[in-house]
Order: structure tokens, then sequence, then C-alpha cells
């Protein structure tokens, strides 16, 4: 079958039949899981829309794989193809820690500026978790994806920028910094705050979620994280006038209204792993948002099963919270769930949501009837599976 092209127009995405969708296979243990994950997808499509729609898959090029073809790890054309398809996903790529290029993840978000990262984590029923009741946590994070310390504005200790900076500071503000400091910036604006808070209430409001909890550090950050919550606050009220309430407003915790809220991010961390039904939508800088994504993935299984996408005003990059998890790469054993459910998450997105509902409950009654990759196996004390056959599984429950 012939592809085309997903558009945007009239300020929607516009979905053929057959949407060519590009995928970057990744490195470390990208290329299985991406494989895999493959098998699961296109067996999940053909079961609901039985030859009438079909994923035409193009591969582009990022990472390892890019260097050996382009000489570059994120060559211009890859940049383009994410742009021009509107819709994407990808495996992990590997970012060298101090040395060679910059994270290639996180240039992807910012040169398309997909500015909300997005993470459902709910417990799949089966999964072997560190708490006593991880079915009482469904939340979904979106993270600030541009700016805060994130943003890449350093200065290395002893070079001429940090000497020129901290000369500034001195002799405009009269603000003693240690020659001997390494710097970064913490940009927080009014409009990237405002266009994430806009994208988390839209959200909320459209899935019919009960509150939005932003997340943040303003007690101390006045005017970065505090102002964050201030210009959340402003859009959700004024904005979404009549269907969001401010949870200052009320007297009881429940409302018909969307409840939107406020915690302080260390505050945040205990009470979502005491109180985990009270939060729902969770909204946060760059940094924090990081922090607890990994944090509340932990708190089901771990982040090899939570899914992911990088979000714009329509370009979407759909990928896996984990790494290249490279001590595993090349031995078939990872588990490609996370990478799966960023796939369903994505059928969700081009609006073929009975795609995505299948794939999800196939991966439950797989992982349910004890079926699964080494990581959980060993916790669980079954037999493990390899990459494939654990995707060959779920197949049989699509
Ligand atoms: P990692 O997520 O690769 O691994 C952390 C731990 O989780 C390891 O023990 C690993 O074995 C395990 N794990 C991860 N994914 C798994 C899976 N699918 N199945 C089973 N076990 C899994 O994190 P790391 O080790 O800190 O990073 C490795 C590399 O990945 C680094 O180069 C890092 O920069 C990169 N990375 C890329 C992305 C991305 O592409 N978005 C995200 C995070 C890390």
């Amino acid at each position: 079958m012939e592809g085309q092209k997903i558009k945007v127009e009239n300020n929607s995405i516009l979905v053929p039949n057959n949407p060519i969708i590009p995928y970057i296979a990744g490195d470390g243990i990208g290329p299985e899981i991406m494989r895999a994950a493959m098998l699961v997808w296109n067996s999940a499509i053909s079961r609901v829309y039985a030859g009438k729609r079909k994923v035409v898959w193009k591969e582009i090029y990022a990472g390892e794989k890019a260097i050996e073809i382009f000489g570059d790890p994120l060559p211009e054309e890859t940049i383009e193809a994410i742009k021009s398809h509107v819709v994407s996903i990808k495996s992990p790529l590997t970012t060298p820690v101090g040395r060679g290029y910059r994270s290639l993840n996180v240039k992807l978000r910012q040169v398309l500026d997909l500015y909300a990262c997005i993470r459902p984590v709910k417990w799949i029923k089966g999964v072997p978790a560190p708490v006593k009741h991880p079915e009482l946590l469904d939340v979904v994070i979106f993270r600030e994806n541009t700016e805060d310390v994130y943003a890449g504005i350093e200065w290395k200790k002893g070079s001429q920028e940090a000497k020129k900076v901290i000369d500034f500071l001195r002799d405009t503000f009269n603000l003693e910094i240690r020659g001997d400091s390494g710097l970064g910036l913490k940009p927080i604006s009014e409009f990237a705050t405002k266009r994430i808070t806009r994208k988390a209430i839209q959200y909320a409001l459209e899935n019919g979620r009960k509150s939005v909890t932003i997340v943040h550090k303003g007690n101390i950050m006045k005017y970065t994280e505090g102002a964050f919550v201030e210009w959340a606050y402003e859009v959700a009220l004024n904005e979404f006038e009549g269907k969001v309430v401010s949870e200052r407003e009320l007297n009881e915790p429940v409302s018909e209204k969307l409840i939107v809220k406020d915690r302080i991010a260390d505050n945040m961390f205990q009470q979502i792993l005491l109180e985990p039904s009270e939060y729902d939508i969770m909204l946060l800088p760059n940094l924090n948002g990081d922090y607890l994504s990994d944090a509340v993935a932990a708190q089901v299984g771990g982040i090899g099963l939570v899914p992911g996408a990088n979000i714009g005003d329509f370009v979407a990059l759909f990928e896996p919270t984990h790494g290249t998890a490279p001590q595993l790469a090349g031995k078939e054993i990872a588990n490609p769930t996370s990478l799966i459910l960023s796939g369903a998450m994505m059928f969700d997105y081009i609006g073929w949501k009975e795609v995505g509902s299948i794939i999800r409950k196939a991966v439950e009654k797989t992982i349910m009837d004890g079926k699964m990759t080494i990581d959980l196996a060993r916790k669980k004390g079954v037999e493990p599976l390899k990459t494939t056959e654990f995707a060959e599984e779920i197949i049989k429950n699509i």
C-alpha cells in the first residue's frame, strides 16, 4: 500500500487511511524493541481495520546508525521528516556523558519545539510493583520540555563566559559568586508556562479527569517556579472559566468541575506515595518533571513499562521513557512494553483509539497470564520470555 502524509489543516490533524509514520530504530536495545513493537502494532491495526487502514513505516536515522550513514548523529533530513510527517516514533538514543555531542533527545525536543512531555503512568495488572497498592496510582505527567535549568545554558568553571557573567553580576548587582563556579541559567517564561498549561487542562477536560496539580518549588525560586504556578493558575481560571475551579475555593475535595491545585515539589514526592489516588494530571517545569516521572514510574513497576510522548502544537514524537540499556543490547531480553504502549498513545493521538485500546488490553492480559520478559519475570518468579516471544504472546491476545 502506498502511503500518504498526515497533514495539519484548520487547526486539526488529518490522518489518511495509509499514513506514513517515520520511526527511529535507536541505539542499544532500540532496534530489538522496535522490531517487537512493530509486530504488535501492525497486528492490532489489521485486527481492528481488516486491511482498510495500514501504517506505512518509514525508517529515519539518528544516533549511531546516522553517524555511520551520514556522519552526523542528527541529520537535518531526520528533523525535516519528523516535522513534515507530523507524527513519528522513536527508540532511545545514546547520550555520551560530559563529552561528544549534546543529548539528541534534548536537541530533538528543542529544535522541533516539542514543548510538552506527556507520560501517562498507570499500573498494569500483574506487574510486580514495590508498593502495596500500585492500582491507586493513575496520573498523567505534563512536563515542560524546553526551558528551566535543562535548557542547556551553562558555562564551565574558569571559562571566559563564566568569568564575564560573574564580573557582570558583581559590577551590576553587587552579587558575589565564587570565581571557581560553573554556572547555569534557569529561564522560565510566561509564554512557555501558559502553552503547556493549556495542553494539560485541555487534555484533562477532554479525558474527563478530575484534577490538575501544579508542582513547583515556588517557595524558594519565586520568579521562576513561583511564577510558573501563578501563570498556570491564570490560564486555568481565565481561559477555562466555568470549567475549572481552584482547590482554594473548595470546601470539600470533590467538584463537578476540574479542580486545579498546587503542591510544593518536595511534599509532592511524599504525597504521591502516601495518597496516590488524590492526584491525576500533574503539571511541572522541566527538571522536577523529569524526576517525578521516573519516581512515579517506579511506583508501578519501573520505567521499562511507561509510555511517553513529546508534543508541540501538532508535531508529536512518541518514545519510551527508558534509555538504551546497553548492558541488555543484542541479547533479545529487553522489555518492549514502554515502546509498545508509546505506540498505543500514538494511535490514540491520530484518532485510531480502538487500536490503542486493543494494544493496552492485550499487553495487560499477557502479563496477567505470567508471560513477561526477564526484568519482570525475575521478580515474579516465572520463566522469562525473549523480547520477540513476549511480542508474539501479546499478538495472540489481540
Ligand atoms: P536506561 O533506561 O537505559 O537503564 C536504566 C535501567 O533500567 C538499567 O538497569 C536497564 O537495564 C533497565 N532498563 C531500561 N530499559 C529497559 C527495558 N526496556 N527492559 C528491561 N530493562 C530496562 O538508563 P541509563 O542506563 O541511565 O542510560 C543508558 C543510555 O540511554 C544513556 O546513553 C542515556 O543517555 C540514554 N537515555 C536515552 C533516553 C532517550 O532516548 N529518551 C532516555 C534515557 C536515557
